[in-house]
């Protein structure tokens, strides 16, 4: 869906119609999506039949290789065996004693390899096996060509992105193998009436089920080795030649190694105890259901999730961190349980002609004197113990809540807490803290103290506190204050006053926290502190004030099963009280930050670095702010390598992994240029420094905080930006985020309808500029599509679009359009009022051009466009509207937008009035054109972008 070019092909070819059911209803407005099916027409008809044919065909040559013949012997060996059964008996030849059984350590090793290599031998050789992994080998080929791409820009490749794209794409071909060979490995000699002969041999029953169980394993990694084929392949296509071995190794073969074994041994125990194999197999497919519905219902404790573990997070920065350890209690426990099914599916083997379930289960007890018994004791005994000590870290350690309970308090906290979302509180106006944070642990305290002031106009009786359901709150008081009422469940207090708190008066809150982990959990384990690579805010690590939307449920339908209306609207952009407080929910303050981190690790928080010394083993840093800050802070701690810069007085760094260098360049350019023009036309920056500050890849976004922007490694630090054709996200994420110090750090909007117009809208128009001005008006236009693209699906969902440092009344977007409006001409009122109080649409599209040679050599050229515009309302219902609006036209040597397509393309690109319905403009030119079209660079929200423009002729 990131790139428009490949919507279609992705329609076509995606098997199961969500791509071109996507296309489909690609633009569809909110009620369109409610109340309409598209039609069974176009690409989706199409693709619908595409794959109902190779479905079909897959079925039919499935039908057409099985040959029911193949399971006795070959025709050619049947005719030799008809002319050996023919052929006059020889006299046989007088017996020597049979050799003597063997019994030792040595002849079992024999057998368990050979008769291994055997079984995976009869795997390998089947067609089946050949179609399900080239199958696997192309679809994470074509997963791989396009993983991670932004605006259409291409990811470098490392092997960290592969991994988590072969995770996907091999996870199902995986389990239909899983599934498929236990029930023919395990039902092979009997299929083929062989198991008479094979059962009345001394074999001792392990070394058939030992070997067809590794022998399954083995050929679920032989699909990880194709994973990893797979991704070499893509890593040269794509010109990364950089192959990190030890993390396809470690990162991605050994842990599906260990799953992959936990999927064979099920399905073998289950094929050893089901009476034919397609009974096996459906218990296996049931199970594989099973798994998906029971974790939908909340039953999800690792406990008793057969072999589905912890999750592992990847991270260049950190790499496996404490995940893998935590991954690595779960897989000795369910190797355990694994261990304690085979001794049963040993205990219960079929030999012979005993087929019966019942016979097999009473000799059962017999069978587990000796080694299986001790073996399948120890395994017992280890699943046991590993399981308390996974029940103690989930379930005593650390809080185990299923979905369903976290969304009762989500709830429960909504219909306690929200009434008092406007109760007038006192103002955070300047913030200390002392933070000491322990990476490994992981732990970070916090001793901070607020200084409160009441800006409103009356008395205050009462200050609420509320804090993040993980942090543990040591100690909090609140000076001249008492507890009124407290609710630990949501980490909610009410604090009031001995005597009430004046207008202007203030008092001190002095807090102590901790935020830690203990152990592991279920789920959600902390990616925030970790080794390498600690990203927390002072929203997860100290108290904030008064009572938050943040963290209720929004889901429509879970609101109205617990009782609660389908949606929380915000505040009506008319609605004054609304102006009490901003869409962030923080004060401006001034802040003193000191943190203590391992010595070995940079640290950075928001502010002036005022000092930065080593003692002990630990480093301590202190943070000043120059200019007043929102109460909103990021604290990053890692082994960063620092590149600066000075510029225009602003000292510019990008902290990053010493790894990720390839775009710190661009980074710092990107900031430069846009100081430059931030300066020029806004205001002064309010800081002397600019950081980036790369953070893992658990999350990929970034986020401006005061002179300071955290950064995931995942979303630029690995933009492969050689192709100077592709958009250019770094420089225009850094332009955003760097605009963000003025639209959101400078002036912050009211908490109403409109909400983040002052900062979104205007730091991505600011962005916008950035990019203009470095690239030149032509080339942005293919990221104003891709731009258009995602305005008109988010619109799916509904949405609404000399103050600088100001506090309650925060502006509204309402101020925004009235300054725009003072500054605009009249003709351009009707405009604003289409861009920023209505929802418009337009429909614009290149119907024909034509261009014919004239006497003089130049060239007469007639441009007819389809022109219609609509307005939607909230709910996305659209009405016709006039137009009469003056619209770029533009005629070019080459397509907008593609290739290397820039200035010199352009041969004349002017505004002419378009109205309702087909006109037809003339223009007259010196070169000839090859393309040319109306609104050429999408700068008009048009639902059809793509017809736009279109070739002569
Ligand atoms: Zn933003």
């Amino acid at each position: 869906g990131q790139r428009p070019e490949f919507e279609t092909l992705l329609a076509w070819v995606e098997p199961f119609g969500s791509g071109a059911y996507g296309l489909a209803t690609k633009y569809w407005t909110a009620t369109e999506r409610n109340t309409l099916n598209p039609p069974l027409e176009g690409i989706l008809l199409w693709n619908r039949l595409i794959w109902i044919g190779i479905g079909a065909a897959l079925l039919a040559g499935a039908y057409a290789l099985y040959h029911p013949a193949a399971k006795g012997a070959k025709p050619r060996k049947q005719e030799r065996l008809r002319a050996l059964a023919e052929a006059e008996t020889p006299v046989a030849a007088p017996l020597g004693s049979l050799p003597a059984a063997s019994h030792g350590f040595a002849s079992g090793w024999a057998r368990l390899v050979s008769r291994t290599a055997f079984e995976v031998s009869m795997v390998f050789k089947s067609p089946a096996y050949v179609v399900l992994i080239l199958l696997g080998f192309a679809f994470a080929i074509a997963t791989l060509m396009f993983i991670g791409e932004i605006y259409g820009a291409p990811l470098l490749l490392v092997t960290r992105v592969v991994i988590s794209g072969l995770q996907g794409a091999f996870g199902l071909i995986s389990m239909v193998i899983a599934i498929y060979y236990s029930g023919e490995l395990v039902w092979r000699d009997r299929d083929r009436k062989f198991h008479e002969i094979v059962d009345a041999t001394s074999t001792p029953d392990w070394t058939f089920l030992v070997p067809k169980t590794l022998a399954l394993a083995l050929v679920l990694l032989s699909t990880a080795a194709v994973g990893v084929l797979a991704g070499i392949v893509t890593q040269l296509i794509k010109g990364y030649t950089d192959f990190e071995l030890g993390k396809y190794l470690f990162w991605y073969v050994l842990p599906q190694a260990v799953s992959f074994s936990l999927i064979a041994v099920l399905a073998i125990f289950v094929q050893a105890l089901s009476p034919n194999k397609f009974i096996g197999w459906a218990i296996m497919v049931v199970y594989v259901i099973s798994t998906i519905v029971l974790s939908n219902l909340g039953f999800d404790h690792v406990l008793y999730a057969y072999g589905r573990g912890i999750g592992v997070p990847l991270s260049d920065m950190n790499g496996t961190g404490d995940f893998a350890v935590f991954s690595g209690w779960l897989d000795a426990y369910w190797t355990a349980f694994a261990i304690v099914l085979l001794v049963i599916a040993y205990g219960l083997w079929r030999r012979g002609t005993e087929t019966r379930l019942l016979p097999r289960l009473k000799r059962f007890p017999r069978r587990l004197f000796g080694p299986a018994g001790a073996i399948g004791g120890v395994a017992l005994a280890a699943f046991i113990g590993l399981g308390v000590f996974i029940f103690i870290n989930t379930n005593v350690w650390n809080e185990y809540r299923t979905q369903k309970q976290v969304e009762r308090l989500q709830a429960d906290a909504e219909k306690t807490l929200l009434r008092y979302e406007e109760v007038p509180q006192p103002s955070v106006v300047d913030v200390r803290m002392t933070l000491d944070l322990h990476p490994h642990e992981p732990r970070l305290t916090t001793n901070g103290s607020y200084v409160l002031e009441n800006r409103t106009a009356a008395p205050l009786r009462e200050v609420h506190l509320r804090w993040n359901d993980q942090l543990e709150m040591e100690r909090l008081t609140v000076e001249g204050a008492t507890v009124a009422r407290d609710w630990p469940e949501f980490s909610y207090r009410i604090y009031r006053f001995a005597t009430p708190l004046q207008p202007g008066e203030r008092r001190t809150v002095r807090f102590e926290t901790v935020l830690a982990q203990r152990g592991f959990m279920n789920s959600g384990n902390t990616t925030r502190i970790v080794d390498n690579g600690t990203f927390v805010n002072n929203f997860e690590f100290a108290p904030m004030i008064g009572m938050s939307r943040d963290g209720l449920l929004t889901d429509r339908t879970k609101r109205r099963k617990a009782g609660l209306p389908a949606e929380l609207r915000p505040a009506k952009v008319e609605d004054e009280s609304a102006r009490d407080r901003n869409y962030i929910g923080v004060d401006w303050v001034t802040a003193d930050i000191t943190v203590t981190t391992d010595a070995d690790q940079t640290v950075v928080a928001p502010g002036d670095k005022r000092s930065d010394t080593v003692a002990n083993g630990r480093r301590t840093a202190r943070f000043v702010t120059e200019a007043p800050v929102l109460n909103f802070f990021s604290v990053q701690s890692a082994r960063y390598a620092e590149t600066r810069r000075m510029h225009d007085g602003v000292e510019m760094v990008v902290f990053h992994d010493p790894a990720h260098t390839r775009n710190v360049p661009r980074m710092l350019d990107a900031l430069s240029n846009s100081l430059d023009y931030f300066q020029a036309n806004f205001s002064p920056y309010q800081f002397r420094q600019a950081r980036i500050v790369e953070f893992p890849d658990y999350a990929s976004f970034a986020q401006s905080y005061p002179n300071t922007f955290a950064w995931s490694e995942g979303l630029g630090f690995i933009a492969d930006l050689r192709d100077p054709t592709k958009i250019d996200y770094v420089t225009y994420v850094a332009a955003h985020e760097f605009a963000h110090q003025w639209w959101a750090h400078q002036i912050v909007g009211s908490d109403q309808q409109g909400m983040t117009l002052l900062s979104e809208t205007l730091a991505q128009y600011s962005a916008l500029m950035v990019m203009e001005k470095m690239y030149g008006k032509d080339q942005i236009r293919r990221f104003l599509k891709f731009e258009l693209d995602r305005y008109l699906r988010s619109r799916g969902t509904e949405r609404l679009a000399q103050y600088a440092f100001k506090s309650a009344p925060y502006p509204r977007s309402l101020d925004l359009i009235a300054a725009l409006r003072a500054e605009a001409p009249a003709d351009k009122q009707a405009l604003i009022t289409d861009l920023l109080e209505k929802i418009t649409l337009y429909d614009i599209k290149t119907t024909g051009v034509t261009a014919t040679r004239r006497a003089d050599g130049r060239w007469d050229v007639a441009v007819t466009v389809d022109a219609r515009k609509l307005y939607a309302d909230g709910q996305g219902k659209e009405t016709d509207a006039p137009l009469n609006e003056s619209i770029d036209i533009g005629l070019f040597t080459a397509e907008p937008g593609k290739g290397a397509f820039a200035q010199g393309d352009v041969i004349l690109l002017e505004r002419r009035s378009l109205r309702t319905g087909t006109q037809t403009l003339r223009f007259i030119t010196t070169r000839e054109p090859k393309f040319a079209g109306a609104d050429p660079y999408n700068k008009w929200i048009d639902r059809n972008s793509d017809d736009n423009v279109r070739p002569v002729g």
